[in-house]
């Protein structure tokens, strides 16, 4: 899964990738998102020189929750990507260099580290299902998008506070 044949690219000089990770994939739960679709990966692989230049989009429809309400939303997960593997370097060096490690040894570059990482990047940290949202009564908890609750009238509304003030006196 996700796996380049480096001998094969050697003599073909390009591959093409054209894959599903499925939704329950153990891929997902390190990711720490629930996909309602499978992962569909399209990539082109080429080597440069010794880089091995990996081009393409990943795409899925995750199921995320609104941060205000909390009713469940989805949100489309759509990312280009332009990975470089290069051989001879340290976690770090690739790091400074924006880069991942092309490991010396083997005859396969397993790309699902950065799919990995591609996708925890762009995972929607703040989802809302619209921009307009209410939220939740910060009171009763009610959902402010779906009820009217009396508790901030109550607060706000002057004659509110005068018709308690009288049922009090
Ligand atoms: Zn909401
Ligand atoms: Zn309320």
């Amino acid at each position: 899964m996700l796996k380049v044949d480096l001998l094969l690219l050697a003599r073909t000089h390009r591959l093409e990738i054209d894959q599903e990770v499925a939704a329950d994939d153990p891929l997902w739960q390190q990711i720490g998102a629930r996909p309602i679709e499978p992962l569909t990966v399209r990539l082109d692989v080429q080597f440069a020189g010794r880089d091995v230049i990996v081009r393409g989009a990943l795409q899925s429809r995750l199921a995320l929750t609104c941060r205000r309400c909390l009713v469940p939303v989805t949100a489309g997960l759509e990312e280009d990507v332009a990975w470089v593997f290069r051989p001879g370097l340290t976690k770090q060096q690739a790091e400074d260099a924006e880069v991942f490690t092309l490991p010396d040894r083997g005859d396969e570059l397993d790309l699902i580290d950065a799919v990995r990482e591609q996708i925890v990047l762009s995972v929607p940290q703040y989802a809302m299902c619209s921009e307009s949202c209410r939220g939740l009564c910060p009171q009763c908890g009610a959902n402010l998008n779906v009820v009217q609750c009396d508790c901030q009238e109550a607060e706000l509304d002057p004659r509110w506070a005068a018709l308690r003030r009288l049922q009090t006196d």
